[in-house]
């Protein structure tokens, strides 16, 4: 066995966070790095699997990223920006508030498609063509549109099919597979738990995924010595660990 120590503390991080107008983003210095030759900062493990899904539908340079990490203050003077140019009603809509958007984990990214003239807020990313492709393929790199339509009333957002957000592979599979959004995916989990996982199979691979509350401080599981896993904070109460099993 191999025994695992997860602190209240480090709920805060990991690629499953859920940060929306409930919950506030408090990580300090999130992981990040420059996408490509851009400006534009994305978590590490976001910009490599971005990089690697745009290469292999080989779309990288039809499709570009137009906004990707910002900080707090960043965050707070585009929502003063919209509220001045657009108004309440739309700002509201589109843009949150400091501290409650996602971009500032630097694990959300807005597409576009590459083009002389992109709105800085809405940028045009359609449900056709290969924006769509790039759509119906990015689960496989762990990315997930955040903000559909008929999710509106959860996340508290309205559509933005250019928004993408990486919440890690098998997870983006999975919430494609049930049509969760990632508020109804952490409620989903939370049945679960180290006795009684929520296993699901992609071909071969098996994945066992379970909610672990942080009541305490400081919480111990123990693991099977051969057992591959990551963990995730979900920035509310626990963690998400997704133990990686070699087959069936
Ligand atoms: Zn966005």
């Amino acid at each position: 066995m191999q025994i695992k120590t997860l602190y209240k503390k480090d709920i805060i991080q990991g690629s499953l966070i859920l940060v929306n107008q409930h919950y506030p983003f408090r990580l300090s210095h999130p992981n990040l790095c420059f996408f490509q030759e851009t400006t534009h900062q994305i978590q590490i493990d976001a910009s490599r699997l971005l990089k690697q899904c745009l290469q292999h539908l080989q779309i990288q340079d039809e499709i570009i990223v137009s906004s990707a990490y910002r900080s707090a203050l960043e965050q707070k003077q585009l929502y003063q920006k919209s509220l001045k140019n657009h108004g309440q009603a739309y700002t509201q809509k589109y843009v949150a508030k400091a501290h409650h958007s996602e971009h500032e984990t630097g694990l959300a990214i807005d597409l576009a498609l590459h083009e002389d003239d992109i709105d800085e807020i809405c940028p045009n990313f359609p449900n056709t063509g290969i924006c769509q492709k790039f759509r119906d393929f990015c689960g496989d790199f762990g990315f997930i549109e955040r903000y559909k339509k008929d999710k509106e009333t959860i996340t508290g957002i309205g559509s933005e099919s250019w928004h993408f957000r990486y919440v890690g592979f098998p997870h983006s599979l999975i919430m494609n597979d049930y049509h969760f959004c990632l508020e109804e995916y952490h409620d989903f989990l939370k049945c679960y738990s180290l006795y009684h996982p929520f296993v699901y199979a992609i071909g071969q691979r098996v994945f066992e995924i379970f909610y672990v509350p942080m009541i305490k401080e400081q919480v111990t599981i123990a693991l099977r010595n051969d057992d591959i896993y990551q963990i995730s904070g979900n920035n509310m109460d626990g963690f998400i660990v997704t133990v990686w099993r070699r087959s069936l």
